[in-house]
């Protein structure tokens, strides 16, 4: 796995330095995934015993787009994402993540699947409390296989991107509210999924917090073209998305896949 690091103005990718040297001969990761799509959902339908909540939910979103989903409490907004993310199956429909189709995967695959091309970050960070910052942030890493100096390597880069370096030893319970959720979001970086799928990630921040965390994913978006997917009740977050998708009684206004795609 490279990391590459996307620079949108000039259309190009670059190394992160410490992997400048490693990289000559190897596929260009990034590159590969330019302009498609990275989740398209048709047709989603779930319910809870008696309740429908999603009733035939189609959407497209693109490589390096940043789309908001909306809508009151219990509207179905995290439903959504834990059918977008593989954490939960939908009774109806289709989801595909990067051109693979999830209903045709085994449990194992998809727990691979899910931990290479997913990364989640939710209101309340779930880090774990015994580990370090840099601990937690590797995780996902050893999942996939790597050695320790390799996700150590990649851990420390992204620490020292999000302007965490100082606190890479601190346990969750000695960083601030706003360092947690930047640890967490490390977490969901390592492996350079295809999407972040954020469930309220401001929600449990102060105002000061959440700003910063906002300017966060414009520039991960700006720098490695990263996609997310935010669940959000906070207006200037939803504001800032490239799209606002609004559940209403189990669909999403103008829910078919043209009109939900950016092109
Ligand atoms: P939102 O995130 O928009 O607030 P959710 O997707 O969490 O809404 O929930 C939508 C509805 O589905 C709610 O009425 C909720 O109580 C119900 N629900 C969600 N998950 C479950 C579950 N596992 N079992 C039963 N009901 C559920
Ligand atoms: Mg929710």
């Amino acid at each position: 796995m490279e990391f590459h690091v996307r620079i949108q103005a000039c259309r190009q990718t670059v190394p992160f330095p410490s992997e400048a040297r490693q990289q000559q001969g190897k596929k260009d990761y990034l590159c590969s995934l330019n302009e498609k799509t990275v989740i398209r959902a048709e047709n989603i339908h779930k319910s809870f015993g008696n309740l429908e909540v999603l009733k035939g939910i189609s959407l497209e979103i693109s490589k390096g787009e940043i789309v908001s989903v909306v809508g009151a409490s219990g509207a179905g907004k995290s439903t959504l994402l834990h059918i977008l993310g593989t954490l939960d199956k939908p009774d109806l429909g289709t989801v595909n993540i990067d051109g693979s189709e999830i209903s045709g995967l085994s449990e194992k695959s998809l727990s691979d699947f899910r931990n290479s091309k997913i990364g989640f970050v939710f209101q309340f960070h779930h880090l774990l409390p015994e580990f370090t910052a840099l601990e937690n942030i590797c995780i996902p890493a050893y999942i996939a296989g790597n050695g320790k100096a390799e996700a150590h390597q990649k851990a420390t880069e992204l620490l020292d991107y999000l302007n965490l370096s100082e606190r890479m030893h601190h346990k969750p319970s000695a960083l601030s509210g706003g360092e947690q959720q930047r640890v967490a979001i490390a977490r969901a970086l390592i492996n350079r999924p295809a999407v972040i799928l954020a469930d309220e990630p401001s929600g449990n921040l102060d105002s000061n917090s959440s700003v910063e965390l906002h300017a966060l994913f414009m520039k991960l978006r700006e720098t490695f073209d990263q996609t997310f997917v935010i669940v959000t009740h906070n207006k200037d977050l939803a504001a800032m998305a490239d799209r606002e998708l609004r559940i209403t009684d189990g669909l999403i206004k103008g829910g078919s896949v043209a009109e939900n795609s950016a092109i």
